[in-house]
């Protein structure tokens, strides 16, 4: 059976390149009908925090990458130890104080068949002995990733390239235990637009960022599975389900993937576009939430009309938090340049006439106000488009936005009326 694993070292959040490696994982095993290991290499204590630990975890459950197994390298010290006791007992490593290393034997070449990049050999000339266990008593990083990738029956190590120089060094250290070698593949490395590797210098790389920047999970989910990967033809979007179906170790590149927020940002439209209103009420909750626009009781009915008149036109969910601040607000704080811009003497006068009219609605929806608009326009001789845009800057305080009489409707009677009584006041 299939089992592969994810193994993060909690030094530092979730990254776009770390959760690509663990989507990849996840996919490859999902797709063979094997496990999927979740294993904390927090060896390093200094390093290792557990507040990164709990943010790894959070950020894999909300990416929908469930794990079968769990596992903390801090708890299997003692097999570390034991594992190298043993092969100073053998003679196959040394002290050097109290650190242990691993003896390498010169003159031979070390040969591995990469499920991506073909084979790779390595000549034992080019390694120095291997250092086990530190002289702090911990283990160094291959060995305990070699011991545990054995004892928990990983058959395909999937790991980021960067890792690949560690591949021979560490299959010295499978032979020296007598363990069967697993299968490796390395995925290609994820650049920033700029083509140097993608670190905090160029924005936003934990997972938990984008979350917060108001990504919706499958979208995020279907952007990393095309780094590196398609599953044929021009397809940008699609499904986790569609991927694992098509998902093969062999078809992934060699090449460099690049990130490309702006590609990104169009996936997460499409997602947006594609969710359900009620799903989309759903995750914009917390946003609000936070944000302060909403409390703990608010009107989902309302609340599912406004993300309805914003849906078609948000890359992010922070999009809508930016755009309809009207709709959360009591007092609405107008631009002078806007108003300069929209406000004439005239046009104070038609502003009282049209909250006139649609004071007089005992129905107000969108298309009774948009009757009552039509006919003040008509009665004063004006034409709709000079009067649209100055009755959108006093409504949302903006020149730009989804249709003006929807906007009313969700605004509702009470503040499209006094807004517009206030700027004629
Ligand atoms: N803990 C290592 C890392 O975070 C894992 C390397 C591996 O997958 O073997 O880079």
């Amino acid at each position: 059976m299939v089992k592969v694993r994810f193994a993060p070292s909690p030094t530092g959040n979730l990254h776009i390149g770390g959760a690509r490696t663990a989507l990849f994982n996840w996919m490859y095993a999902r797709s063979q009908g094997g496990q999927f290991v979740l294993r904390i290499e927090d060896t390093d204590q200094e390093r290792s925090k557990p507040e990164y630990e709990k943010e790894i975890l959070d950020s894999m459950t909300w990416l929908g990458l469930s794990w079968d197994e769990f596992y903390k390298q801090s708890d299997r010290f003692e097999i570390y130890r034991e594992y190298a006791q043993r092969l100073v007992a053998e003679q196959k490593a040394y002290h050097d104080g109290t650190a242990v290393i691993l003896s390498v034997a010169k003159g031979r070449n070390v040969v591995f068949d990469d499920m991506i990049r073909d084979r790779i050999t390595v000549s034992t000339d080019e390694l120095k002995d291997q250092v086990l266990m530190k002289s702090d008593g911990s283990p160094a990083y291959s060995f305990s990733c070699v011991i545990d990738d054995a004892l928990m029956g990983i058959t395909h190590v999937i790991r980021g390239e960067d890792h690949i120089s560690n591949t021979p060094k560490q299959i010295l250290m499978y032979e020296a235990m007598g363990f069967k070698v697993p299968k490796f593949a390395h995925l290609p490395l994820i650049m920033g637009a700029d083509g140097a590797r993608l670190s905090k210098r160029f924005g936003a790389v934990a997972v938990s960022d984008y979350r917060k920047e108001g990504f919706l999970p499958d979208a995020l989910v279907n952007y990393l599975l095309l780094l590196g990967w398609s599953p044929g033809g021009a397809q940008e979007i699609v499904s986790l389900k569609n991927a694992v179906e098509k998902f093969s170790i062999r078809k992934i590149n060699k090449t460099a993937a690049q990130f490309n927020l702006e590609k990104l940002k169009w996936i997460n439209g499409e997602y947006i576009k594609k969710c359900s209103v009620c799903d989309l009420v759903e995750q914009i909750i917390p946003v609000l939430q936070s944000e302060g626009y909403i409390g703990d009781v608010f009107d989902r009915k309302w609340l599912e009309n406004s993300v309805s008149l914003f849906r078609t036109r948000m890359l992010t969910l922070l999009d809508f938090i930016e755009r309809a601040d009207f709709l959360f607000k009591d007092e609405l704080v107008i631009a002078d340049e806007l108003k300069s811009e929209h406000f004439r003497p005239q046009t104070a006068p038609v502003f009282c006439a049209l909250a006139q009219r649609l004071e007089a609605l005992t129905d107000f929806n969108a298309f009774t106000a948009e009757t009552a608009f039509r006919e003040l326009v008509a009665a004063q001789g004006l034409s709709a488009s000079d009067l649209v845009h100055p009755v959108r800057v006093a409504l949302t305080g903006r020149t730009i936005g989804p249709g003006l009489f929807e906007t009313m409707s969700v605004l509702g009677k009470e503040r499209t009326i006094s807004r517009l009584r206030q700027i004629s006041s």
